[in-house]
């Protein structure tokens, strides 16, 4: 059986690439019926914060990437490394290290002189119980095979095979008895059953070590992919130089989830040449033989673009859900104006964010304080006070206040002042919306109101 799991360090919050391999990892959870584990990897204390804890927690909830088990914190689970340490020097399989910082620091600068790069000599891989003083300050080290070579089949890389030669033997607990990263790493995959580990290629080095040690606990190893780096625009790793890469700045700068998973999936994988997935579709298609080997480039406009056909597409009520909190940031007050579902796929056509979702509408629920510099200068000014005067007065013998007729009445007006609708339509919609862009004018009218274009159409020939 399947069982994936996402194991973020709680050191800052939860990013774009973090939020890829969680995906990826929750896809292939679903896609075989599996379990994902969602697991915190704490025991840095210094570095992991509480905040970041729940900037993680937050990320994956609105994604909507829900775990089976977990989270489990590694900071809850010291005594069972300390028993798996145990467990390994008994076994003559790790050992305690005496070697001072100046030895280790002396053997660093001699391989450097001599450009090796072998790391730890053994230097106390051998010693004998009655050499050892273990009230001494020590570490342990995992005793590496010192012959043969980990072999693994990488399932986005394919075949990687390292010599024992290359791996020197690791520290597993440091002087104050601390299990380090790889360990505990692997007490965890191990004990939570893992059977298929996705994660960062920034791991791979880590990997042979990691299948060792697995191997020296009596286990066999999980599956493994390492999925490539995130690049930004410039081929450069992806990092804040590059914007927004928070998975909660793009809720911030107006992203829907859908958009987001949607365009996850696709940086780095790919099913022909479809760019729309919902999220039965993912789980139904998503395979990680279909990941790319090479790194993939972030590209604001195809996530705008997602964006943009998820405003359309997704029920008015769904968007809604996600654009509420744009409207209380904006502080937008609905109570007077029309319902805002029926504006979302209309204004979504010309708006690429929720963000500007919400400033797109406000005229429909605010009176504006000002006209558009440029469109009013092109259609308003001179004031065209003509056309206007005869819409208004159209305008307030109006009874039937559906678009159709709306638009019918400024067709008829154009005709009659022998004007085309450039000259009537556009001072018209200047003077109700303040700008020179909004929906269709019949539709715009209806929405915005009787008593509300009248009003501005007064203020419009002041
Ligand atoms: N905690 C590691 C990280 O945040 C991930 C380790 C792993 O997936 O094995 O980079």
């Amino acid at each position: 059986t399947v069982k994936t799991r996402f194991a973020p360090s709680p050191t800052g919050y939860l990013h774009v690439g973090g939020a890829r391999t969680a995906l990826y990892s929750w896809l292939y959870a679903k896609r075989h019926q599996g379990q994902f584990v969602l697991r915190i990897e704490d025991t840095d204390r210094e570095r992991s914060t509480d905040e970041s804890v729940e900037a993680i927690f937050q990320g994956m909830e609105w994604l909507g990437l829900g775990h089976d088990e977990g989270p489990f914190y590694q900071t809850h689970r010291f005594d069972r490394y300390k028993e798996q340490i145990e467990n390994l020097l008994e076994q003559g399989k790790a050992y305690r290290c005496y070697c001072s910082k100046e030895r280790l620091d002396a053997l660093r600068e001699e391989q450097q002189a001599n450009k090796q790069n072998i790391g730890y000599d053994g230097h106390c891989r051998n010693l004998s119980t009655d050499e050892q003083d273990t009230s001494k300050p020590h570490v342990i080290r995992f005793k590496n095979p010192e012959e043969g070579k980990v072999v693994f089949n990488d399932l986005i890389k394919g075949e990687i095979a390292v010599s024992n030669s290359e791996l020197d033997d690791l520290i597993i607990a440091r002087t104050d008895g601390t299990p380090t990263y790889n360990f505990t790493v692997v007490v965890d995959d191990l004990d939570m059953e893992i059977s298929h580990v996705i994660r960062g290629d920034d791991h791979v080095n880590n990997t042979p070590r990691q299948i060792n040690m697995i191997e020296a606990l009596g286990a066999k190893a999980p599956l493994y992919a390492h999925v490539p780096m995130i690049l930004g625009d410039d081929g450069k790793r992806l990092s804040k130089r590059h914007g927004a890469v928070s998975v909660m700045q793009y809720r911030d700068q107006g992203y829907l989830p859908q958009a987001v998973l949607n365009y996850l999936v696709r940086l780095g994988w790919s099913h022909g040449d479809q760019e729309v997935f919902s999220l039965d579709e993912m789980i139904e298609l998503f395979d990680l033989k279909d990941v790319n080997r090479a790194p993939s480039a972030f590209n604001t406009d195809k996530l705008n673009w997602l964006n943009q056909h998820y405003m359309k597409t997704l029920p008015a009520e769904e968007v809604l859900k996600h654009l509420q909190w744009h409207i209380d940031v904006a502080g937008l007050d609905l109570t007077s104006g029309p319902d805002i579902k029926s504006l979302i796929p209309a204004m979504a056509e010309r708006v690429k964010t929720l963000q500007e979702l919400v400033e797109s509408v406000r005229y429909f629920y605010e009176d504006f304080e000002e006209f558009d510099a440029k469109a009013a200068k092109k259609h308003l000014r001179p004031v065209a006070r003509e056309p206007l005067e005869t819409i208004k007065a159209k305008i307030q013998a109006q009874y039937d206040w559906s678009a159709d007729s709306l638009h019918a009445l400024v067709s008829a007006t154009a005709d009659e002042l022998e004007l085309g609708m450039g000259k009537v339509g556009m001072p018209l919609r200047v003077a109700v919306t303040g700008s020179g862009m909004s929906p269709d004018l019949g539709v715009t009218l209806e929405w915005i109101g009787k008593d509300r274009v009248l009003t501005r159409i007064d203020k419009a020939l002041e």
